[in-house]
């Protein structure tokens, strides 16, 4: 059995997981990414945690094959650079080189997104399809695709940000300089923004109590829904038909089996999947929706780790074979 490291980027956490041929998930560590001491101190910190995994699991660490991360923000997956990650403060970040020379095996990154869709993909909710299509809905809203075990880039590495459409009958200004973006309205801030503008033009809702409070999250939002409040009902369905337009133009350009819906926002379910359907029904050709399934992600937690994972395997086995080819 060959084994592979995936780890889970972010902000606040690093989470790193020891997962096996078979994408199920070993054991895994948690620690704080602690940004602001330096790209050596969080590389260092990856390499640490890889030690500990190996010394708590027993296993034989010359059976790790390659180590995969995600990493939040603009990445060049085929130098393995950080191009850009705002919450990192990484500016090109020779990610894979200098974490390879730390752990003595090839390693491997993409964008933090592009990895749960491929977790999904290849061991979660879209397992055996042949065409995923995946939505991340957290702070923001972010894509992916994965076409018979590849993900789809697009020219740059663009591909998948169906979170900066710009929405008819939206104006928020977005962080990426347009104003009105899908993301604006669906992702968790989006559906607190709606709340919150929405009580304080005075309308009536059981979430006045936690927004006076400066506490309203979108996790009150679905409470609310499912106690029946209006306003919870009206955000939660505008929220899915904005969702659904998005997707829309993603199912007509992809044909996919399956689209999988992860991040904390997928947490909604179908108080959010069943205005997204609806809309889908008005809005594109029936022939695809025959085809296609629409499923909550499967690997909430794990799925960075197990794409992470997954991705490693994929481009180390490549680039074993494309050694192997220009040595004869
Ligand atoms: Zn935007």
């Amino acid at each position: 059995m060959q084994y592979m490291i995936g780890i889970d980027l972010g902000g606040t956490n690093i989470v790193c997981g020891l997962v096996n041929e078979r994408y199920e998930m070993v054991d895994k560590v948690k620690r704080p990414t602690e940004a602001a001491l330096g790209v050596d101190h969080v590389l260092d910190k990856m390499a640490d945690m890889i030690d500990e995994l190996f010394a708590k699991t027993g296993l034989d660490r010359s059976h790790l094959l390659a180590v995969g991360a995600g990493i939040p923000g603009f990445i060049d997956p085929e130098r393995g650079v950080s191009i850009f990650a705002s919450n990192l403060k990484w500016h090109d970040v020779d990610v894979a080189g200098r974490l390879s020379v730390k752990v003595g095996v090839p390693v491997f990154i993409d964008n933090d997104v592009r990895m749960y869709v491929y977790g999904e993909a290849m061991s979660g909710a879209g397992r055996g399809a042949g065409v995923v299509h995946g939505v991340t809905i957290g702070t923001g809203l972010a894509a992916a695709t994965v076409v018979n075990g590849e993900l789809y880039y697009g020219s740059g590495f663009m591909a998948g940000e169906l979170g900066h459409v710009a929405i008819d009958g939206e104006s928020t200004p977005c962080g990426c300089g347009l104003a009105g973006c899908l993301e604006t309205v669906v992702s968790a801030t989006g559906i607190v923004r709606q709340a919150k503008q929405a009580l304080d033009a005075g309308r009536d809702s059981i979430l006045r109590d936690s927004h006076e409070r400066g506490e309203l999250t979108a996790a009150h939002v679905s409470q609310a829904y499912d106690e029946g409040d209006a306003l919870a009902v009206d955000i939660l369905t505008y929220t899915g038909q904005v969702l659904g337009k998005g997707l829309a133009y993603s199912i007509s350009l992809l044909s996919p089996d399956v689209i999988v819906i992860g991040g904390g926002g997928a947490l909604a379910g179908d108080r959010l999947f069943q205005s997204v359907r609806e809309t889908l029904q008005r809005s594109v050709y029936h022939g695809y929706l025959e085809r296609l399934t629409i499923r909550q992600g499967e690997l909430i937690d794990d799925g960075g780790v197990i794409g992470s994972a997954a991705f490693a395997k994929n481009r180390a086995e490549k680039l074993r074979h494309s050694t192997a080819g220009s040595a004869i």
